[in-house]
């Protein structure tokens, strides 16, 4: 079964969740159900996809890490020069190391074998080759997570509640 969102008292997102936690919260009387599947878990007791905490909590800012799986995850695992999507993508400088181009989330995008090769040392203006998206460090992991969370059908009621994506 599915995961769940986790608003703070504030309406906020403040992270996701098993159902079987948030059914937990529920019982307990520490959050509301704001939005439900139709499946039933208890007698009468919906399966929750949004609920919110009934008390306030403050979040530390967590910092993504720059990983190469994270960086295919921002780019949606499309190569940033075709939009070939796929497992055998690779990493591509935009700024090519040999030309100071530094690892930061600026600088790396996701792109195809072929692309990549084609590009070599050049940046993307001396190859003519233009990227989809000007790749950035993503805003925070809880927006990176509901991203990817409500990619292609999935969990599009939590859509009212985060901005941005
Ligand atoms: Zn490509």
């Amino acid at each position: 079964m599915g995961k769940v969102l986790v608003l703070n008292a504030s309406y906020e997102p403040l992270n996701i969740t098993s159902w079987r936690r948030a059914v937990v919260l529920l019982l307990k009387g520490k959050a509301e159900q704001l939005e439900h599947k139709g499946q039933i878990v208890y007698a009468d007791f919906p399966l929750p996809t949004v609920i919110r905490l009934r008390y306030y909590v403050r979040v530390p800012y967590k910092e993504i890490p720059l990983t190469r799986r994270n960086i295919l995850e921002r780019d949606a695992n499309t190569c940033q020069y075709c939009t070939a999507k796929g497992d055998q993508l690779t990493i591509d400088h935009v700024v090519p190391r040999s030309r100071g181009g530094g690892d930061t989330w600026e600088n790396l995008v996701a792109a195809c074998v072929r692309c990549n090769v084609k590009k070599g040392s050049r940046t993307p203006k001396e190859a003519d080759m233009m990227l989809l998206t000007k790749p950035r460090r993503p805003y925070s992991s809880l927006h990176f997570e509901l991203v990817k969370h409500t990619r292609g059908n999935s969990n599009q009621e939590w859509k009212k509640y985060a901005i941005g994506i």
